[in-house]
């Protein structure tokens, strides 16, 4: 335990908690298909894709 699913952030967390919030979403790098998120690591979200860089294309 200890870690937390980002897609099981309520809008509490949030308020409670921008800054960690913020270290767990940036840089964004995976999206969850099944609830619209992003995070910078895929073992935070329910189900992860790369995102691909939109610099790069
Ligand atoms: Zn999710």
């Amino acid at each position: 335990m200890g870690k937390k699913n980002l897609c099981e952030w309520t809008k509490s967390d949030l308020k409670a908690k921008p800054g960690k919030y913020a270290r767990l979403v940036l840089p964004p790098r995976y999206l969850c298909t099944a609830c619209g998120r992003v995070a910078s690591d895929a073992d935070r979200l329910c189900k992860p894709v790369r995102l691909s860089d939109p610099t790069s294309s």
